[in-house]
């Protein structure tokens, strides 16, 4: 389509000097667990339209420039890699894993108005916030260094408070270390505690694109007792926009569904107006990968992720990562790292995540980058 006005010269040099920069700190970008290798040309087309898929993506809508039919999809295949129960699970295509958690977490509090919500300390930050903002009570657990909630301590806060619902909110890969809280073991301390209400919701941003296609996935999903599962987009499976998935059971949000006649559909989504382009992104490259290359990919990463580990240890450097995980932790680099890659650090300790644009040379580069500097400034904590 025409523009009906251009750009002046110096706004077009302005794009062209963003595009320059992006290109170059793509590749540079090992601490951040987004995939950066994907092609979806294909689609560039459908950015003429003003597609919109506001409301429930499973009932139907007056604003007909949508690609529900392809959310729909998408849906369908995340269900089956939680194992959702058939039938009987609803979810929608989000703007990312905070709103997918949001989204638990406001299924939770509706069920459980008095209801408690536990989480372990390394908790994204963002669902501090999201709890403050729907005043929901909650007690932080400590967490075992390697970054798993403290079960003991979950134990003796959760038999405290007895007489009030629990809401646990369950990483499933903590963004630092990538640990993985254990539901089967959460499910357990339920039932000795005798609790039989509680809501169990899986924040599983990364490794919900991991833990389906590996062959001893730790418990995690909605066969293993969680009531609803956020799994980011664009992390593992890569996408130019923030976006991700949110399945919860039915019968949980069905007592939350509101129909809206200016819409002509049920409102039963956190956003109002939600992207139409992003269903087709994961559904692209769901298709395009089908579920052999997913597979595939994950393996490959998570090859690479063991291969950083030793080439670690050949340097005298102490990197360790958890089984299923491609985040690679090791001691907080020195500052002249920094500048060169892009990392996230916190307190002590810094981590590479193997995404697939990660590969064995950019390795190789990092972690003798990282010998190098230690030489030069030898890290106070052995
Ligand atoms: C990244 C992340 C989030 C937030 O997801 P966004 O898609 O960035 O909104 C939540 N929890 C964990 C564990 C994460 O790693």
């Amino acid at each position: 389509m025409a523009q009906p006005n251009s750009l002046s010269p110096a706004d077009q040099q302005r794009l062209d000097a963003l595009h320059e920069r992006l290109c170059e700190a793509s590749l540079r970008n090992v601490g951040y667990p987004t995939n950066q290798a994907f092609d979806y040309s294909e689609l560039f087309r459908f950015l003429e339209f003003s597609i919109n898929n506001v409301g429930d993506p499973f009932h139907r809508t007056n604003y007909r420039l949508n690609t529900m039919e392809f959310e729909r999809e998408v849906l369908a295949d995340f269900a089956r890699f939680t194992h959702a129960p058939e039938g009987e699970w609803w979810g929608y295509v989000t703007s990312g894993g905070t709103e997918g958690n949001m989204y638990g977490l406001y299924v939770a509090r509706e069920l459980y108005p008095d209801g408690i919500c536990y989480f372990s300390e390394d908790t994204h930050y963002s669902v501090a916030k999201v709890l403050r903002l729907q005043h929901t009570r909650n007690i932080m657990i400590k967490s075992q260094p390697d970054g798993q909630m403290d079960y003991t301590d979950l134990r003796e806060t959760l038999r405290i408070h007895r007489d009030v619902p629990p809401i646990l909110f369950a990483n499933i890969g903590t963004t630092m270390k990538g640990a993985v809280d254990d539901l089967a073991k959460i499910r357990e301390i339920l039932e000795d505690l005798a609790i039989g209400n509680a809501y169990i919701h899986a924040d599983a941003a990364l490794s919900g694109m991991i833990l389906p296609f590996v062959d001893a996935p730790q418990p995690w999903n909605f066969a293993h007792g969680a009531d609803s599962i956020s799994i980011s987009g664009h992390k593992m499976l890569g996408a130019p926009v923030p976006c991700g998935v949110v399945l919860a059971r039915k019968a949980y949000v069905d007592r939350i569904a509101r129909s809206i006649e200016y819409i002509g559909a049920l409102d039963t989504t956190i956003a109002g107006s939600r992207s139409a382009f992003s269903p087709l992104l994961l559904w692209h490259r769901l298709r395009t990968l089908g579920e052999e290359g997913l597979r595939d990919m994950v393996q490959t990463c998570l090859g690479h992720a063991e291969y950083a580990v030793q080439r670690f240890f050949a340097h005298g450097i102490e990197a360790w990562r958890h089984p299923n995980s491609v985040t690679v932790v090791f001691p907080k680099p020195p500052p002249s790292m920094m500048e060169k890659w892009i990392i996230a650090p916190r307190k002590n300790i810094g981590h590479l995540i193997v995404m697939p644009h990660v590969t064995r040379a950019t390795i190789d580069a990092f972690v003798a980058d990282f010998a190098a500097a230690l030489k030069l400034c030898p890290l106070r904590h052995p």
